[in-house]
């Protein structure tokens, strides 16, 4: 997808706050974040949303969501955190490549 800007942080061709990477998915942090801790998980290959998922997409997202509490973990989020996923238009999608959202930690620093 040429147009879109988590292929284009995949690709490393804009900046992103890396936290994790592997050959499947990658973790960045949310340059707007809601929360004290807010980044997310998104897998390397281009998938529009939830909405666009199909059967052999059923690994990487059960990778996506077995990472969130471990990456959860190495930011500190011991007592818990939220995910979110948001899908479509309706949904309150903005960038669409799918993407889980994994915040907590408190307000926001800003
Ligand atoms: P949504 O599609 O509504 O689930 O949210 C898209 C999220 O992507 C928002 O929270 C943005 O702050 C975040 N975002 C947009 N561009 C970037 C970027 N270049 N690096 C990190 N996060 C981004
Ligand atoms: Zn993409």
């Amino acid at each position: 997808m040429s147009n879109c800007i988590f292929c284009k942080i995949v690709a490393g061709e804009i900046p992103a706050r890396k936290l994790y990477e592997d050959e499947d998915v990658l973790a960045f942090h949310d340059i707007n974040p809601m929360a004290r801790v807010h980044f997310m998980i998104i897998p390397k290959p281009h998938i529009d949303s939830l909405t666009d998922a199909a059967p052999e997409h059923q690994a990487l997202l059960g990778k996506i969501l077995l990472l969130a509490p471990r990456l959860a973990k190495e930011q500190g989020l011991d007592s818990g955190f939220k995910t979110l996923i948001n899908t479509g238009r309706g949904g309150g999608q903005e960038v669409f490549h799918l993407h889980v959202h994994i915040f907590g930690g408190g307000p926001a620093v800003k």
